[in-house]
């Protein structure tokens, strides 16, 4: 929110930044008898020099006070994390990565690792996102490793799941959604898994504009907090966020937003343009309003 209170001292402006966050986040977030906050997270993927990058973070804090409540992270390439984070300083929209490696250090050619993430002020990394599952290969030990690095380097992870298409037909959901989830927080330190965020992203949704029914969205997340609850008591498990992902725009977000299970989305195409992106966090954080 910089510059909303430039015209205040400096003591008195963290203190009425500090009041006013608390009361947009008791007015937002009473959802399930638990108090959270949606989270929004916009992946990239290959899109975006550093150039780019730093245009579209700037125009992005032009719309900042009307995301008030709703956590707000940008997922761009590596390549354009130092720019993002220039462009960020002062504002209150997060940094994520998209990967990371397990490995801290060493002979990784073309890795990279949490070190170099958190340099650039990192705060989230995407972890098991289906094109990585599936076009990279990437299996759900690797994807164990990978979280268990991250929470042990203080960076949140966002675990995605989700079933194929294939999958979805053969009545596998289920199944899919619960080995994925018991393998990669298989030995995970529960004490840190209280900063972790699912998503749950069928790979039929994804970048086709076909997105979820509620029906679908809600019985997976419901699935996921059950599994979450039964790995860490309901108290942890209450207080993780489900984020939804699979064509969320603007005009479908308040559906999801509004299902029990979900507190945010994980979001391609739409993050792409600084009106859409923006439509889309508003609408969510008036979803949820009213
Ligand atoms: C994604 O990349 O995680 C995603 C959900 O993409 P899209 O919003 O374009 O479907």
């Amino acid at each position: 929110m910089a510059g909303k209170y430039a015209s205040v001292s400096g003591e008195s402006r963290v203190l009425t930044g500090k009041v006013d966050r608390l009361l947009t986040r008791l007015l937002l977030a009473y959802k399930g008898g638990i108090f959270v906050e949606l989270i929004i997270a916009a992946n990239w993927k290959m899109h975006k020099t550093a150039a780019e990058t730093a245009g579209f973070c700037r125009a992005l804090r032009q719309f900042e006070a009307g995301f008030k409540g709703v956590e707000v992270l940008i997922c761009p390439p590596f390549t354009a994390l130092p720019a993002a984070e220039a462009a960020l300083a002062g504002s209150e929209i997060k940094l994520g990565a998209q990967n990371m490696h397990w490995e801290t250090r060493g002979a990784q050619t073309g890795e990279i690792a949490a070190s170099m993430l958190l340099e650039f002020g990192v705060e989230y990394v995407i972890i098991g996102h289906s094109e990585r599952r599936h076009l990279m290969g990437e299996d759900n030990t690797q994807i164990q490793r990978k979280i268990g690095t991250a929470l042990q380097n203080g960076l949140k992870p966002i675990l995605c799941v989700g079933e194929t298409e294939t999958e979805r037909e053969q009545g596998v959901t289920e199944k899919v959604i619960k080995k994925q989830l018991s393998e990669a927080l298989d030995g995970q330190d529960s004490q840190k898994l209280g900063s972790l965020v699912l998503a749950y992203e069928p790979v039929w949704a994804i970048g086709t504009g076909k997105a979820a029914s509620a029906e679908d969205a809600d019985r997976a997340a419901a699935l996921i907090r059950n599994f979450l609850e039964d790995k860490l008591g309901s108290k942890t498990a209450g207080e993780l966020r489900i984020q939804y992902g699979g064509s969320v725009k603007a005009d479908n977000i308040g559906f999801f937003v509004g299902l029990p299970s979900v507190q945010g989305a994980l979001v391609g195409g739409a993050s792409l343009e600084v009106d859409s992106f923006s439509a889309l966090v508003q609408a969510a954080r008036k979803a949820v309003i009213s």
